[in-house]
């Protein structure tokens, strides 16, 4: 087997990232299309990600993707970034463009992508649950899409209130928040409800604190948590009938954008989609 060379390598940087899919999914996208390249899972930690960036950098790294804690603090580290990343604030993909770094996100166009495929969320209401990284690229994506409103629910108001004040200031789609104590009623004029907390993370037992009372039939209820793919919220609303979304496809959506913008080679999806599911099982 011929060696991988320098120019051959993506990267995973973040911490605790000893679970994540997405390298298992990289490296069989890469042999389907006979790519003889790498993808790396790395932990850094955070008084060492500008050392690791430009570790990157001096080793020609082709790109990587940027997990907690880092998606916020890399943006200093990177020579550019896209109109979605500059909204949202935060970078989950990286890009080398001859000697320079682009910063993008994916996460909230992975998220799109998988909704798009249940309903079209132009002029839809949508209630978003959490204020975190994936929350904020979600929400961002929302409201590029012409979503009608936003209600962000997060326990924390201050870190809620962030996240819709940035979305008022920048986007068209009028955002409010609803500090999250207790349970949370979800309004009956929802259309799309999106959990984007981390509530649900390798425990199919953990509850979403929120109660559906009398929701509309066309309901959409979206789970970012892809490990376990049917958590209770998602097992909850399939089993009142509603639609719903689980939180592989977006995993493998933001993965096929990163691997074609490494790359310059369409993936096959449904390659990247079986890695996934036979990852979290
Ligand atoms: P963050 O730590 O940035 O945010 C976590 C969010 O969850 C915050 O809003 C936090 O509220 C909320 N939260 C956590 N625990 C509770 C609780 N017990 N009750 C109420 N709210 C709670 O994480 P990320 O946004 O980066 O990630 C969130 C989840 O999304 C992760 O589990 C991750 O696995 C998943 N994810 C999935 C992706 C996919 O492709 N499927 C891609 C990216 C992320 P507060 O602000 O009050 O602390």
């Amino acid at each position: 087997m011929s060696q991988p060379t320098l120019q051959e390598i993506c990267a995973l940087l973040g911490q605790a990232v000893a679970g994540n899919p997405t390298q298992y999914m990289m490296e069989k996208t890469f042999a389907h299309h006979g790519l003889d390249w790498r993808y790396l899972t790395l932990e850094v930690a955070p008084e060492d990600l500008g050392d690791a960036i430009r570790g990157m950098r001096a080793m020609g790294f082709r790109g990587g993707n940027i997990t907690k804690p880092h998606k916020v603090p890399v943006v200093p580290h990177l020579d550019r970034l896209t109109d979605a990343a500059a909204g949202i604030g935060a970078v989950n993909c990286i890009i080398r463009e001859g000697d320079t770094l682009l910063g993008e996100n994916t996460d909230g166009k992975g998220f799109l992508e998988s909704l798009r495929g249940v309903v079209d969320p132009q002029g839809k209401r949508v209630v978003l649950l959490g204020a975190g990284g994936a929350a904020r690229a979600i929400a961002f994506e929302l409201a590029l899409a012409g979503a009608a409103t936003i209600t962000v629910v997060n326990r924390s108001a201050e870190r809620g209130q962030s996240l819709v004040d940035r979305l008022n200031e920048k986007t068209k789609t009028p955002a409010s928040l609803v500090p999250w104590v207790g349970d949370f009623t979800v309004p009956e004029d929802t259309d799309v409800l999106v959990n984007a907390t981390s509530i649900g993370l390798n425990d199919a037992e953990a509850r979403v604190p929120v109660k559906l009372g009398q929701s509309r039939p066309a309901l959409v209820v979206a789970d970012v948590i892809a490990s376990p793919p049917a958590t209770r919220l998602v097992r909850k609303c399939k089993e009142r009938g509603l639609r719903t979304l689980d939180g592989v496809g977006m995993i493998v959506n933001q993965a096929a954008i990163g691997f074609r913008l490494w790359t310059g080679i369409e993936p096959d999806v449904q390659v990247m989609r079986e890695a996934a599911e036979e990852f979290v099982g």
